[in-house]
């Protein structure tokens, strides 16, 4: 291919990094989903660097927004949602460390879950909740069927509460 197709490569790469910029600087809570270059398990790909290699567009945003990927480590998101290329969604993990987190530990493994008194959730139910979230249910539904009151579920939704939860 000649370099024609490599430059607008560079531009597509770069205006994607341009606009997940902004969602990390206005401190968004939404997703920015990418629904182009998807592999079968729905992650986005997008072609980054002149070897025009695909790469997942989530590592790619997380390098150049948020840090360096630590050797051998998974970038994850927060809202389980692989199209998602919001840097605020994206931390680093090894996939075993994550699946080991969903599955056993308790809330009291996650610091910032410890910090709340008489919490009534657990790790697994505020997973549960931000992902219901995305499936449209409103806040005020979530805290009835949780049994907590709204702010609650709005401060966890933010992060204020439960940062360390996926
Ligand atoms: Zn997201």
């Amino acid at each position: 291919m000649s370099g024609k197709k490599q430059d607008s490569d560079y531009y597509v790469a770069e205006r994607l990094i341009r606009k997940a910029r902004q969602y990390r600087d206005a401190g968004s809570t939404a997703c920015l989903e990418r629904n182009r270059g998807l592999n079968q398990d729905g992650y986005t790909r997008i072609s980054f660097g002149s070897d025009k290699r695909k790469r997942f567009a989530h590592r790619v945003i997380y390098e150049r927004l948020v840090g360096s990927i630590p050797p051998g480590h998974c970038v994850l998101h927060s809202c389980d949602n692989r199209r998602c290329v919001n840097p605020l969604h994206l931390f680093t993990g090894t996939h075993q460390n994550n699946m080991d987190d969903m599955n056993s530990k308790g809330r009291g493994n996650y610091a910032s879950g410890e910090q709340i008194p008489n919490s009534k959730l657990t790790a697994q139910q505020v997973s549960e909740i931000r992902r219901l979230t995305n499936d449209g249910y409103k806040q005020q539904e979530l805290a009835d069927q949780f049994g907590v009151n709204q702010t609650t579920i709005s401060n966890l939704l933010r992060k204020r509460t439960w940062r360390e939860v996926p």
